[in-house]
C-alpha cells in the first residue's frame, strides 16, 4: 500500500507538501467575457498615453534642422519621369502644406540629417504620410518602396534609413506622390461613388523616427494573441492559454519601465514557442511536416478600376518594390504576381526596377503567375481573344524569364467560361486558381478544390480558397478558414492563403509576415490551429493536391461554367465598351487573315506580315478586356482612355485592311457611300472579300447609283426613294474566297424571297417574304409567323417590343442589376412609322419610341436572303437602333414573348455554347436570371426555335418563354455618365425550323458580326485572291467551324523584309473548333498554291503536337489541292500549322 503511493506520487513528479493545506485568498478565477474585453485597451484609445502604443516611438523630430523637403508639382495630369522631374525648380516645403488636386503629381527632395546619438538604436525610419500613394527613390532615380498615406488597414509610410546613411549622419532622396489613395479619389469616401475631381491632401508627416523595436515586436505579439482568442472557440486549451497570456502582459508592461516590454515577450513565448523569434524564418523549418494553409504573398492591381490605367502603372511600381525590399527582410517571402502587362509597363518605365524584379524571378521568390496579358473578364471576350491572353501573356513570361506559368490566375473575373479548361490546358497549364464566386449573392458554391470540366470534358484541377479573398490579412482568422471553410476536407485538407493589400495594390505588409511566423510558432507546439507554411509557390502548392488525391481521382467535379451569382448587369454596363471589345475582336481577325494571303506574295518590302502592328492592336484590346474595364465597372476616366485605345485599333487596323487589300486587289477602293465615283464607270466589277469561312448571300448597297456604269446598273434590283442607292444580291463562296456581283445565276435566283412592306404610317406595319412575316400593331410586335409552316410564334395576346425596367441594385451599381428589377416591366411603343425601304431585295420601316428624355429610332428590315445558304434556312428581321439615352438607373431590353417550351435556352459562348435554365425550380435556376451570351440567345423547342442575334451586346435573359436582349443601362456609380448620349446598334430576330442542334443559328450570328468587305475593281484588273480557289475550306463536317487563319507566331518577318533565300521557312496557323457539340470528322483543304510541306497540330502556345498527314489530290493542275484530315471530339479546339516551302511564294500565279 505505502509502495503503491509512493510510486504515484514519483509518477507525476509531486513532491510531499507542496499543496498548502489552508488557503485563505480569494482565488484566480476570473469572468472570461471582462478579461476578454480588457485586452481591447492595450493599444490605441482611451489609455494610448499609457499603454503600448505610448511607447512605440523613442524619438520623433520633425523640425527644419533635421528634416528639409522641396517640392515641385507637376502641371496638370502630367507624369513626368524622374529624369524630367528633377530638372525642374523645386521650391521649400513643410509638413502640413496642402497639395492637389486629384490625380497630380508632386516631386520631394528630402534631406535628412541624423542626430549623432540615434547611432546607438537598430533603426530610423523616415516617416512620410502625405495621405495618398507616394513612391521612394534614391537620387539617382532608382525606386525602392511605395507608400500608402492615410490612415486605413493598408497604410504603409516608413521608410528605413540605410545603415550607412545612419551612421553618416546624413541621407537624401526623393518622393513622387500622387494624390489618389489605395481606391482612388471616391466622392464622400464611399468606394464605389465617382472620383472627387478636385480633392486636395496635406502632408500628415514627414517625421525621422527612431521606433522602439522591442514595443513594435511585443505589439505583433499581442495582435495575434488577441487574434487567437478572438477566432478559436472558448473552450480550446489554445484559446484560453493565449487570453491569459494576453492579461497577463497587461499586467506586466509598465511605460515607465522599458525593461518590463521585454518580460511581455518572453510571456508570449508560452504561446509561440521558446525562442521562437531568433530562429527567424527556419520556424517554417519545425513542427508537422504536413501543412494545412500555404501562404503566398500577393497583390491584386486591378489594372484600371477606381483609377485609370496611367495610375496603375505608378501603383506596379509601388507595391513591387515594396515586396522586393520585404524579400530582403523576410526571406520566407514569396511574392505571387500576374498580368504580362503589368511587367511590361514596369519594363519599359521602371527598367531598373524590372531588373530587380527579374532577379528575384529568377531566384525563385518573386513568382511570375496567370500567363496571361492580363486578368481578363471571362465571360465576353471572344474564344480566340482568351487564346490571346493566354499566348501574349506566356509569350512575354517566356522571352524575359525563360519559363511559361503553370497555373491560371483569375482570382476576381465576374464568372468563368466552360470553355477555359481546355484553353487553360492548351496554354501549358493545368491548375486554376480563382474566388469570386464566394460573393455568390444565392447560393453558396460547394467546392473549395475540385476538377473543373469544361463544356469540351477537359479538366484543370481547381483551387476556390475557402479563405473566400485574394487579399487576406494573414491573420488567425484567415489561416483558421483556411481549414474550417473548406468544402472538400474528405478528398483533400489544404488551402491557399493569398495574402497582401489589393485591388488598390500594396501587397504584403511586414506585420503580416510577422503574424505568420507568430501563428507557425504556435502550432509548432499546438494542435488547434491549421498549420501554415510559407516559402513555397502556387504550383508546388498544387502540385501537393495533385500528387495526394491521385491526379484528381479522388475530387468532385464541378462540369460547365463557373457562373457568378452577382454582376450580372456587367454583360450590359458600358455599350461602347462592348461594341469596341466585339468591333475590334472581329477587325482583327479580318486583318489577320487577309494577311496572311497578302503576304505570300512577296513582291515587295510592303507585302511583309505587319506582326508587330497586328500586335501592337491586340494588346489594346486584351489591355481593355481587363476584368473592370470591359465589364463596365471603371470610372469615366478609364473609358475616356478605352475608347481612345478602340478608336485607334480601329485606324490602325482599316489601315492595315487596305493595306493588305491594294496587295490582293490591285488598284481596287473599297466600296463605301464616299468612294471615288469614277471607279464604278465602265466595266470596272464589284468583288467582296467574305472573311468567314460561310458561304453566303447577302443583299449589298451600291453606292453612288446615278454614276454606275450600264453593267453596274443592271445589277441593281432595287434602288432607294432618292435613287441614290441600289440594292444588288451578291453570292460569296466560303473558305476565303472572293465573290463576284453578278446577274444571279439561276440557282441564286430561286433562293430570292422578295420582300414587302405595308404600314398605315402610324403604329401599325408588315415586314413579309415568302418564309417570314412580322406584324407591329398598336406600337407592339403582335405577331411573327413562319410562312412556309404557317406558325404564328407570338403567343395569344401577348406582344414584344423595347421594354423598360427599374434598375436599382442594391448597391454595386454598375455592377449588379438585381432579381427585382423584372417586377417593373414598361413596354414601349414603336410610334411614327415610315418605310425606308420597299423591296423587292429588302423592306425597311423606321420607327421611333419616345421614352422619358430619351430618344429612339429603330429602323427594322427584312431581306430577300436567308440567314445562312443552309436549305430551309428563313429570313430574318434586323432592328438597328439609333438611341439618344438619357436615363438614369433603368434598364433597356428587346423582348418576344414566343410559343415555344423549353426548360432551357442556348447562349454562345467562347468555343462553343451554353444552356441554361428557363424556369425556377431552384435556387440554382433563379440565379441564372440575366446571363453573358456571344452573338447569339436561342431559345428552341422540338422542331423550332428563335434566336436572337447581337453584333455588340452580351446581355440575355430567357425566363418562361421570353427571350430578351439586354440594351443598355445608365448606372451613376462608379461612373456618373454611364452610357448617357448616343448610341448605335443592332440586333435581330432568326426564326429556324428544327432545334438549336439542328439550327444554322451559329453560322447566321458569324456571318451577321462579319459584314462583307466590298471592293471596286477597274475594268481589266483581277485579284490575286479568286486564283486560289479557296485559300482554306473545311469539308465533311458543317459543325466544324475555321475561326482564325494567322501567320505563325514565331516566323522570321525580319527575313521576309529581306527576300532571304535562306528565311526559316513561312507557316500559316489556323485555328478550328466544333461548334455544336459533337464528335466529327472534317477535311480542311487547302489551295495548293500555298506549298504547304507539312502539317502539325499544335497547342494554343504554337508548340508542335503531332504531324499531320498530307492528303494530295492525285492530279497535279493547277486547281489541285492538298488537304488534312481533322477529327475532332464535341467543342474541341484545334490548332493547325501549316510549314510552307522554302522561299515559297505566290508571286508565280
Ligand atoms: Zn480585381
Amino acid at each position: 500500500m505505502d509502495s503503491n503511493r509512493q510510486g504515484y506520487q514519483h509518477g507525476h513528479g509531486h513532491s510531499h507538501g507542496s499543496y498548502p493545506q489552508q488557503n485563505y485568498t480569494p482565488g484566480a478565477k476570473w469572468v472570461k467575457s471582462l478579461t476578454r474585453d480588457r485586452l481591447g485597451q492595450f493599444t490605441g484609445g482611451h489609455y494610448s498615453d499609457l499603454n503600448l502604443s505610448s511607447v512605440l516611438f523613442t524619438h520623433r523630430v520633425d523640425n527644419a534642422e533635421h528634416v528639409k523637403l522641396k517640392v515641385w508639382s507637376a502641371p496638370g495630369l502630367t507624369k513626368p519621369t524622374f529624369e524630367e522631374a528633377m530638372q525642374q525648380k523645386f521650391k521649400s516645403a513643410k509638413k502640413g502644406d496642402p497639395f492637389g488636386p486629384s490625380w497630380t503629381n508632386h516631386w520631394w527632395k528630402v534631406s535628412v540629417t541624423i542626430p549623432e546619438y540615434w547611432q546607438q538604436y537598430e533603426r530610423v525610419q523616415f516617416e512620410f504620410d502625405p495621405g495618398c500613394e507616394a513612391m521612394i527613390f534614391t537620387v539617382d532615380g532608382t525606386p525602392l518602396q511605395g507608400i500608402t498615406g492615410g490612415y486605413g488597414g493598408d497604410r504603409r509610410v516608413e521608410y528605413i534609413i540605410p545603415p550607412e546613411a545612419r551612421e553618416a549622419g546624413y541621407h537624401e532622396f526623393v518622393i513622387e506622390s500622387s494624390c489618389n489613395g489605395m481606391f482612388g479619389v471616391p466622392m464622400n469616401g464611399d468606394t464605389i461613388q465617382p472620383p472627387d475631381m478636385n480633392r486636395y491632401f496635406t502632408l500628415d508627416s514627414a517625421d525621422l523616427v527612431v521606433p522602439n523595436q522591442e514595443a513594435w515586436g511585443l505589439l505583433w505579439d499581442f495582435q495575434t494573441l488577441r487574434e487567437l482568442v478572438d477566432t478559436l472557440p472558448g473552450n480550446t486549451s489554445l484559446q484560453n492559454k493565449a487570453m491569459t497570456v494576453a492579461n497577463q502582459i497587461m499586467n506586466v508592461f509598465d511605460k515607465n519601465d522599458p525593461s518590463s516590454i521585454g518580460r511581455c515577450r518572453k510571456l508570449a513565448e508560452e504561446v509561440f514557442g521558446k525562442d521562437w523569434e531568433e530562429k527567424g524564418a527556419d520556424i517554417y523549418e519545425e513542427g508537422s511536416s504536413k501543412t494545412n494553409v500555404w501562404g503566398v504573398g500577393h497583390c491584386h492591381i486591378d489594372t484600371a478600376w477606381l483609377w485609370p490605367y496611367h495610375v496603375t502603372q505608378q501603383k506596379v511600381a509601388r507595391s513591387w518594390s515594396t515586396q522586393i525590399d520585404l524579400m530582403d527582410r523576410y526571406p520566407e517571402h514569396r511574392f505571387a504576381c500576374s498580368s504580362a502587362q503589368q511587367y511590361k509597363w514596369l519594363e519599359k518605365l521602371y527598367p531598373e526596377l524590372f531588373e530587380r524584379v527579374k532577379e528575384k524571378v529568377l531566384d525563385g521568390r518573386f513568382h511570375p503567375i496567370g500567363g496571361a496579358w492580363v486578368e481578363n473578364d471571362s465571360n465576353m471576350p471572344s474564344g480566340e481573344a482568351l487564346v490571346r491572353q493566354f499566348l501574349f501573356g506566356q509569350r512575354f513570361f517566356e522571352t524575359r524569364f525563360g519559363k511559361r506559368c503553370e497555373t491560371a490566375w483569375l482570382p476576381d473575373s465576374f464568372g468563368l467560361t466552360g470553355a477555359y479548361p481546355q484553353l487553360i490546358r492548351g496554354a501549358g497549364m493545368k491548375y486554376f486558381f480563382t474566388q469570386k464566386l464566394s460573393w455568390n449573392n444565392i447560393n453558396v458554391f460547394p467546392h473549395s478544390t475540385f476538377n473543373w470540366v469544361g463544356i469540351d470534358g477537359t479538366q484543370v484541377l481547381c483551387h476556390m480558397t475557402p479563405v473566400d479573398t485574394y487579399t487576406a490579412q494573414a491573420t488567425v482568422g484567415d489561416v483558421n478558414k483556411g481549414l474550417t471553410n473548406h468544402k472538400n476536407l474528405e478528398s483533400s485538407d489544404t488551402s491557399l492563403l493569398v495574402f497582401g493589400n489589393g485591388d488598390g495594390g500594396g501587397g504584403p505588409l511586414a506585420k503580416m509576415l510577422e503574424n505568420l511566423r507568430r501563428i507557425k510558432g504556435t502550432t509548432n507546439t499546438h494542435r488547434e490551429l491549421p498549420t501554415v507554411n510559407m516559402g513555397h509557390s502556387v504550383d508546388e502548392f498544387f502540385a501537393e493536391i495533385e500528387q495526394s488525391t491521385k491526379e484528381g481521382k479522388t475530387l468532385p467535379n464541378w462540369l460547365g461554367e463557373l457562373y457568378l451569382e452577382f454582376h450580372r448587369g456587367t454583360y450590359t454596363s458600358h455599350g461602347s465598351i462592348k461594341k469596341g471589345n466585339r468591333h475590334s475582336e472581329i477587325l482583327l481577325r479580318d486583318v489577320e487573315l487577309v494577311w496572311t494571303l497578302a503576304s505570300l506574295y512577296k513582291h515587295s518590302k510592303s507585302s511583309v506580315y505587319p506582326k508587330e502592328k497586328i500586335d501592337e492592336s491586340w494588346e489594346k484590346v486584351l489591355l481593355n478586356q481587363f476584368h473592370d474595364v470591359l465589364p463596365g465597372s471603371a470610372i469615366g476616366m478609364v473609358y475616356d482612355d478605352a475608347e481612345v485605345l478602340y478608336g485607334e485599333v480601329k485606324r490602325d487596323g482599316e489601315a492595315l485592311l487596305e493595306k493588305a487589300f491594294s496587295v490582293l486587289f490591285p488598284q481596287s477602293v473599297p466600296v463605301t457611300t464616299i468612294m471615288r465615283t469614277k471607279a464604278l464607270t465602265g466595266s470596272s466589277k464589284i468583288v467582296a472579300f467574305n472573311t468567314t469561312f460561310f458561304p453566303r448571300w447577302d443583299i449589298v448597297t451600291i453606292p453612288c447609283l446615278v454614276k454606275a456604269g450600264p453593267n453596274l446598273k443592271s445589277l441593281v434590283m432595287q434602288a432607294t426613294e432618292d435613287g441614290r442607292e441600289g440594292f444588288a444580291i451578291m453570292h460569296s463562296p466560303g473558305g476565303g474566297a472572293v465573290g463576284e456581283l453578278k446577274h444571279p445565276s439561276n440557282a441564286l435566283h430561286s433562293q430570292i424571297k422578295p420582300v414587302s412592306v405595308y404600314t398605315n404610317g402610324s403604329d401599325h406595319f408588315v415586314l413579309r417574304n415568302a418564309c417570314v412575316q412580322l406584324t407591329i400593331s398598336n406600337g407592339r410586335i403582335s405577331s411573327l409567323v413562319d410562312v412556309k409552316l404557317n406558325r404564328e410564334l407570338i403567343p395569344e395576346g401577348q406582344t414584344g417590343g423595347l421594354v423598360i425596367f427599374q434598375d436599382r441594385p442594391n448597391y454595386w451599381d454598375a455592377w449588379d442589376v438585381e432579381i427585382h428589377h423584372l417586377e417593373t416591366p414598361t413596354p414601349l411603343q414603336f410610334s411614327n412609322i415610315s418605310v425606308v425601304a420597299q423591296g423587292p431585295l429588302r423592306a425597311a420601316v423606321r420607327a421611333e419610341v419616345q421614352y422619358g428624355q430619351s430618344r429612339i429610332s429603330v429602323t427594322i428590315s427584312l431581306d430577300a436572303t436567308t440567314a445562312t445558304i443552309k436549305p430551309n434556312s428563313r429570313s430574318l428581321f434586323n432592328f438597328s437602333a439609333l438611341v439618344d439615352w438619357r436615363q438614369r438607373h433603368e434598364f433597356l431590353k428587346f423582348e418576344l414573348p414566343l410559343n415555344i417550351n423549353s426548360p432551357f435556352a442556348t447562349y454562345e459562348t467562347q468555343f462553343g455554347f451554353v444552356q441554361r435554365p428557363t424556369h425556377k425550380n431552384t435556387t440554382w435556376d433563379i440565379a441564372k436570371f440575366e446571363v453573358c451570351g456571344h452573338k447569339f440567345a436561342d431559345f428552341s423547342e422540338f422542331g423550332y426555335g428563335v434566336a436572337i442575334l447581337s453584333e455588340s451586346k452580351y446581355g440575355f435573359s430567357c425566363q418562361g418563354n421570353m427571350l430578351r436582349i439586354s440594351l443598355l443601362r445608365s448606372a451613376t456609380a462608379p461612373d456618373a455618365e454611364q452610357d448617357q448620349g448616343e448610341h448605335f446598334f443592332s440586333w435581330a430576330v432568326m426564326p429556324h425550323e428544327g432545334s438549336f442542334l439542328e439550327s444554322d443559328v451559329p453560322m447566321a450570328g458569324y456571318l451577321y458580326n462579319s459584314p462583307l468587305r466590298l471592293r471596286c475593281l477597274p475594268s481589266g484588273t483581277s485579284d490575286l485572291v479568286s486564283p486560289l480557289q479557296s485559300p482554306f475550306s473545311v469539308e465533311g463536317a458543317s459543325n466544324v467551324f475555321l475561326e482564325t487563319v494567322k501567320r505563325g507566331e514565331y516566323d522570321n518577318f525580319e527575313h521576309e523584309a529581306n527576300f532571304d533565300d535562306k528565311a526559316t521557312p513561312a507557316t500559316i496557323v489556323l485555328r478550328l473548333y466544333e461548334a455544336f457539340g459533337g464528335h466529327a470528322q472534317a477535311k480542311l483543304s487547302i489551295s495548293s498554291h500555298l506549298s504547304v510541306v507539312k502539317a502539325f497540330t499544335t497547342n494554343l502556345m504554337e508548340d508542335h503536337d503531332e504531324e499531320l498527314y498530307l492528303l494530295r489530290d492525285a492530279e497535279t493542275g493547277p486547281d489541285s489541292r492538298c488537304g488534312l484530315s481533322l477529327s475532332f471530339r464535341g467543342f474541341e479546339v484545334k490548332t493547325v500549322k501549316l510549314v510552307l516551302a522554302h522561299n515559297s511564294t505566290l508571286l508565280s500565279l
